[in-house]
């Protein structure tokens, strides 16, 4: 993906102070510049760059949905609903002692060392979801759980980088995992975000400031997608379905395969009713606000 020549104040105008912000904590995960406070964003000053990694990592700039398939999957997706994925199953824990299917898939990864650590949103913090790095099995245990609400977790990630911490796991919302997808694949920016080694989304339908836009239900940029309720889930990644299988070999949860037709109803319904917030006509000629998508593909979805 090639960098656009924007920078912070283009990320006010188009996104923070156009209600689009979604304080998912990309545009500060890897600047010096850019943090978050009680889940918002602050800047230590108005910087003077002229082409930002903040601008071009945010999911609520430019996200071209084609190309990231192809960058992050190496193919186009066939399901317009539910992006690309090898498998869907519908997974239950085995071991209660584990809490979640999540914290099951999180502390696999952490015994096979597949990461040394994971970002969660903090179980003490209940007002906003405030992100916390996890870096042993009690720690995950401990803030297991789904968090109601958005918070910066990208950045949380950026922050563990910092520490040292070398295959981190991230558990979001679908628009987290478009901001790690975004910087991952930006090859004009070298800011060790390889090092963000995992994303696990849930799915979402929230309505925060800035949702009424989103075109993802399930996190169509992860390892793998999970509807924590349902345990319902969608295997995308190499990387996530090896996790998974060594989950399920060492009776930590099962899984059976499903049928996704109910959860495309869901995510088609999602993206009709978004997708129509976001285009315009101008000059009779269609223009799609922020995602880039293959119009004649969805066509057949908004009918
Ligand atoms: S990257 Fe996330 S937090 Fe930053 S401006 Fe974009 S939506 Fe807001
Ligand atoms: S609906 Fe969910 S995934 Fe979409 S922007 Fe809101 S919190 Fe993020």
């Amino acid at each position: 993906m090639m960098k656009i020549e924007k920078c912070l104040t283009d990320l006010q105008l188009e996104v923070i102070y156009n209600d689009k912000c979604i304080k998912c904590g990309t545009c500060g995960a890897f600047c010096p510049n850019i943090y978050f406070d009680e889940g918002e964003v602050k800047y230590k000053e108005q910087c003077s760059e002229t082409v930002g990694i903040c601008y071009n990592s945010c999911p609520r700039t430019i996200l071209s949905i084609p190309d990231l398939d192809l960058e992050i999957f190496g193919q186009k997706r066939e399901n317009q609903a539910l992006g690309v994925f090898k498998k869907a199953v519908k997974a239950e824990l085995k071991d209660g002692s584990l809490k979640d299917v999540t914290s099951a898939l999180l502390i696999t990864a952490l015994e096979k060392q597949m990461i040394d650590c994971a970002v969660l949103g903090d179980a003490n913090v209940e007002k906003r979801v405030e992100p916390v790095i996890c870096k042993n099995k009690d720690e995950i245990l401990s803030n297991a759980g789904e968090r109601k609400g958005l918070g910066p977790l990208v950045w949380k990630a950026g922050e563990a980088i910092k520490q040292g911490m070398e295959k981190i796991a991230l558990v979001g919302r679908p628009c987290h995992g478009q901001g790690v997808a975004k910087v991952l694949k930006n090859e004009d920016f070298l800011v060790q975000q390889e090092k963000i080694a995992l994303v696990i989304s849930h799915f979402c339908l929230a309505q925060g400031k800035g949702c009424n836009v989103c075109l993802d239900y399930t996190g169509e940029f992860s390892d793998i997608s999970l509807n924590p309720k349902t345990g319902e889930m969608l295997i995308r990644s190499e990387l996530g379905e090896q996790l998974v299988n060594i989950a399920v070999a060492s009776g930590k949860i099962t899984t059976k395969d499903i049928d996704t037709s109910s959860i495309e109803e869901m995510a088609t319904k999602k993206k009709v009713k978004n997708f129509l917030k976001v285009v315009a006509k101008n000059n009779g000629k269609i223009e799609v606000d922020y995602a880039k998508i293959d119009i004649n593909l969805l066509k057949d979805m908004v009918q």
